[in-house]
């Protein structure tokens, strides 16, 4: 790993079992939902980088397996000098003090019968038993200025169903940041919420990722959301990442198809143009990747190879590229 790298990610897959058929089909063997299929990349120091993918391309179940969730999980996601694959489970409960996970619902990630510094003090009850009450007071409270709700005090004993939609979600940010973790995996943290508030949660998990030094993993289907937030992109697609790079140059000069696609909905003023692509299709189902690239089926540039054979990921000047076209057309040529 080398100096600024956090976690390094080398050949991650998580296939889960197919569900067993029943009657007459029960003879035949199920397919493994291969959720993630060997991904690689590497989170910085104190870095943004967005995981980018439809709803079935895996990104969720990349960011279990880092926080050490998955039993499933086979490869090597590097943090620390562990690998959390094959850590046990006293050393992931160590882990689970560095890395923490902001969820998608606040409604879901809360219990309603808790008031909001029981919540916020939860990791700390569990991972430091020895704390005492007035220094986890404390951290609830310092935790909870950070996100913005302050005076503290005020809010210490309201229930979440007290909280405006903004609040719960600032809520769940204390909850990750008190532990004060070396990584924080956000997974479409601002999904459920209104336009406006998109942009002022955002905001704040820029200016804590400034204050507190964190890496972020975000996680979302949004690929227009990443201009504003991340440093760097990898694009998902049916459990394998299809282009990695800096987002300004990703989005501006998307170089494999999928990106392509879907950059079209982002409104950057520099991109160099590119034919339009209409995506056709459905994203398969992870039990029934197909052969060759696994893209083929939808891509407007598939050649005959494309269906034989896997391709191998290209590294360009600036970015990964898993496509067999990624050096050799006009179009996917450095601008
Ligand atoms: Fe399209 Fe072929 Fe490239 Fe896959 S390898 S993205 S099918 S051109």
């Amino acid at each position: 790993m080398t100096d600024d790298c956090v976690v390094n990610i080398k050949n991650l897959s998580v296939w889960f079992r197919g569900r067993e058929s029943k009657g007459l089909l029960k003879k035949y063997t199920p397919k493994p939902v291969r959720a993630v299929d060997g991904v690689s990349f590497m989170l910085r120091r104190q870095e943004t980088l967005a995981l980018v993918g439809e709803s079935g391309s895996g990104k969720t179940t990349v960011g279990r397996a880092i926080m050490g969730l998955l039993r499933e999980a086979a490869g090597e996601i590097n943090f620390e000098n562990q690998n959390i694959v094959s850590a046990n489970r006293r050393e992931r409960l160590y882990l689970r003090t560095k890395i923490q996970m902001i969820f998608q619902d606040p409604f879901d990630a809360m219990n309603p019968r808790e008031t909001i510094a029981k919540i916020v003090s939860e990791p700390l009850t569990i991972h430091k038993k020895n704390m005492a009450a007035a220094e986890q007071r404390v951290k609830v409270s310092r935790a909870l200025t950070d996100v913005g709700l302050s005076p503290p005090d005020d809010y210490m004993d309201r229930f979440p169903h007290e909280l405006s939609g903004g609040q719960r979600q600032r809520v769940l940010i204390a909850g990750a940041l008190v532990l004060n973790p070396t990584v924080i995996i956000s997974d479409e943290p601002v999904s459920m919420l209104d336009a406006s508030l998109k942009v002022e949660i955002l905001n704040l998990l820029e200016s804590l990722q400034k204050q507190h030094h964190f890496a972020q993993l975000m996680i979302t289907h949004d690929l227009a959301l990443t201009r504003y937030v991340a440093d760097r992109i990898a694009i998902m697609y049916l459990g394998k990442i299809m282009e990695a790079g800096p987002t300004r140059a990703v989005l501006s000069r998307p170089k494999h198809p999928y990106t392509r696609a879907l950059s079209q909905v982002v409104p950057t003023l520099d991109r160099v143009g590119h034919k339009k692509i209409i995506l056709s299709g459905e994203i398969p189902h992870p039990s029934n990747i197909p052969r060759g690239c696994r893209f083929h089926p939808r891509c407007p540039d598939a050649v005959d190879i494309c269906s034989q054979k896997v391709p191998e990921d290209r590294i360009l000047k600036d970015r990964m590229v898993h496509c067999h076209l990624a050096e050799q057309t006009q179009e996917y040529k450095e601008q």
